[in-house]
């Protein structure tokens, strides 16, 4: 009960003037006395309606129920307590608080008053934020006795942390605002803390898992390399250093890999998926589309073909047939398949292997936690994991959802790549906008033009692409146009991306399913419609479908003439940086991490009550610190002074829904 904290404070030793008064959400307190009241209509439909005087200014007061309990004098001064809103220029209290000033306790007036969140099932039941404060007040005495800390006295002093004690003391009555801050700050270490401690006790444990060793670099890997067209970037050479240097260990691999869009990611997963097939072994990419799956595939094939029958690649996705999976099924489990490309129906049990070593997970974040876990166990030994993900993740929050993982950043794009320009648009701008992409088509480049969908299936987004690919239509009589959306079928949808990947149509019309990965050098323009439906991290994915080539691209983001001012900021950052994680902070900071993880999924497994990972990322690192010093001194937690951590451990485990079980 006391750990249930409050989630707003509202200073009660503070007294408002009515004219002081501002349209904010926030509770005041004035004091004053009734002037005139008077009900209006009758049995239910009855109300209370009053006037309230502070002795320069007027404000309303009005109770829609229990009026027959409401009970005014006039001539008597009184506390008004309640949140105002302004309504005909005057101000309103609904259902306030009234108490005649000879009854206001010290108490009453003095430091900030805790307020609890409360469900209406506890509502119903009389258990609103008062009478729980109430309850937690008569706890207090208990409370102040002294609870048993749960985080050590040495971190404690090292990170000047407030005893558990005085942390619930103060979180929920504190005297002042910067001891109820500092009681918040506690709280949240020791929450971020645990979650940390629990993360990286995984990580460690992993780390002692037995891994297949692949030390060699082999004929394919070297073939490959002196092949390729370009150089590898610095940031591609070290990247596959620090995979290979995993891969000799002799221990399981689990390492994030971040890049911005276009930073050569794919080319770092194939050549890693050569090593582990130059060592014996088998290797699979994982993709979240059919259409970015059946791409890696042609991009590995046309990478390989120079390497003639050295490497075999084979696709395996929803749309095909049973009777052509046959041969994949035994090519797998034979071993003549070196390499597989496929969506999540590489997760499906006829998929067996005959020794998968090598797994490479892209753009994650489509994928659950659970699927994660699924290929750990399809062996004995587990294969060694490449997440790769082209959402830049802000450090804190990689922190916590990849916690358990170790990162390698491509920080570096290839040279040549120019910069994408980005403008903002209001759709009323529609000629000026048709004139610029008649003149790239002219050019002879390429354009996209995207459509927000917020569910696949929606008939109205469908209606809306439909109509935008008619007006595309009629506005370009002499030029091609491609459509692609989720509800198509597989194969028109290849089709029709094949057309525009060719050069065969000049304009691609879709909806987001073109969000990742798709590779079309030519492709300068990106027009994206109604941009405001778009997250950040999502805008800036579809602007790193264009400046792949060796032209200037643009990319155009469309949106109604009045914006809000949320929107209004999105877009200006789209406007003024490419750098995708800078982006990815902006994001945090605007839509909080609650959304970020809808985007990201898989999601965080760890409830947070009081940290907040949008604002406490600070926190976040001193947490990780703290937990990491613990453990690289001990990582089992088997010495006498971590007692403390390997149990509240254990406790948390089993009160709390953190989904232990499935990031194991
Ligand atoms: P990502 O998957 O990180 O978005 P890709 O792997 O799709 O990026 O690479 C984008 C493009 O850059 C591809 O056409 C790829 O062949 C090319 N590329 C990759 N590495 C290099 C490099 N070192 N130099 C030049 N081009 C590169
Ligand atoms: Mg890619």
């Amino acid at each position: 009960m006391v750990r249930q904290y409050p989630y707003k404070y509202i200073d009660r030793s503070r007294f408002y003037k009515i004219a002081e008064l501002a349209d904010e959400d926030t509770y005041v307190q004035i004091i004053g006395e009734v002037t005139e009241w008077h009900t209006v209509g009758i049995g239910k439909a009855q109300r209370l309606s009053a006037t309230f005087n502070d002795g320069t200014h007027q404000c309303e007061l009005v109770w829609f129920k229990g009026v027959q309990y409401v009970k005014l004098q006039r001539g008597v001064k009184y506390l008004l307590f309640g949140k105002p809103s302004r309504f005909n220029h005057i101000y309103n209290f609904v259902h306030p608080e009234l108490t005649p000033w000879d009854k206001v306790t010290p108490e009453m007036t003095q430091g900030l008053e805790p307020y609890y969140n409360t469900t209406d099932t506890m509502k119903r039941h009389g258990l609103n934020s008062r009478a729980i404060r109430t309850m937690i007040a008569d706890l207090m005495p208990d409370v102040r006795r002294g609870v048993p800390d749960t985080i050590g006295m040495d971190i404690l002093q090292h990170y000047r942390l407030m005893s558990l004690t005085d942390a619930l003391v103060n979180v929920h009555f504190p005297k002042d605002t910067p001891t109820m801050q500092s009681a918040r700050a506690r709280l949240k270490f020791e929450e971020l803390f645990y979650v940390q401690l629990q993360i990286l006790r995984q990580m460690k444990r992993r780390e002692l898992n037995p891994g297949f060793a692949m030390p060699m670099v082999g004929n394919r890997f070297h073939a490959l390399y002196k092949a390729l067209p370009f150089d590898l970037t610095n940031a591609q050479k070290r990247v596959i250093h620090e995979i290979h240097d995993d891969l000799k260990s002799g221990h399981q691999m689990n390492r994030l890999l971040q890049g911005d869009v276009g930073s050569g990611k794919t080319l770092v997963a194939l050549l890693c998926c050569l090593l582990a097939v130059d060592n014996g072994y088998q290797a699979c990419i994982m993709a979240p589309t059919e259409i970015l799956a059946n791409q890696h595939y042609e991009t590995l094939k046309h990478f390989l073909a120079p390497l003639g029958d050295a490497v075999h690649v084979a696709l395996l996705t929803g749309s095909i047939t049973p009777k052509n999976r046959v041969p994949i099924h035994n090519g797998l489990m034979n071993g003549t398949i070196h390499i597989l490309i496929g969506t999540h129906a590489l997760l499906e049990d006829a998929v067996q292997w005959q020794n998968l070593g090598f797994v490479v997970i892209d753009e994650q974040h489509r994928f659950g936690v659970a699927q994660r876990a699924r290929l750990w166990t399809k062996n004995q030994t587990p294969p060694h994991i490449l997440v790769m993900t082209a959402t830049p993740i802000p450090r804190t929050l990689a922190m916590t959802v990849y916690g358990d993982l170790h990162v390698s950043i491509i920080d570096e794009l290839p040279p040549g790549r120019k910069p994408v320009q980005t403008i903002h648009y209001s759709l009323l701008r529609q000629a000026q906008i048709y004139s610029f992409l008649l003149k790239q088509i002219q050019a002879g480049r390429q354009i996209y033009v995207v459509y927000p969908l917020i569910k696949e299936n929606e008939k109205m987004d469908l209606q809306d692409l439909q109509n935008g690919f008619n007006t595309l239509c009629e506005a370009f009589p002499d030029y091609k146009i491609s459509m692609v959306h989720g509800q198509m079928r597989a194969a028109d949808k290849d089709l029709q991306m094949q057309r525009f990947a060719s050069g065969e149509t000049q304009i691609l019309v879709a909806t987001t399913v073109i969000e990742v990965g798709v590779n079309v050098p030519n492709a300068t323009v990106m027009v994206i419609q109604n941009a405001e439906r778009f997250g950040l991290s999502q805008l800036h994915q579809l602007r790193g479908r264009v400046g792949r080539g060796a032209e200037q691209s643009y990319c155009l983001l469309l949106t109604d003439d009045e914006i809000s001012t949320d929107t209004r900021k999105r877009m200006n950052i789209m406007v003024e940086t490419n750098d995708g994680f800078r982006i990815a902070e902006a994001d945090l900071a605007l839509r909080g991490p609650g959304d970020l993880e809808g985007t990201l999924q898989s999601g965080t497994p760890f409830n947070l009550q009081i940290a907040n990972l949008a604002t406490d990322g600070q926190l976040v690192a001193l947490a990780r610190q703290a937990a990491m010093d613990i453990l690289e001194k001990d990582p089992l937690l088997e010495d006498e002074m971590n007692r403390i951590y390997k149990r509240q451990l254990d406790i948390l485990r089993v009160t709390q829904s953190y989904n232990w079980g499935e990031i194991s």
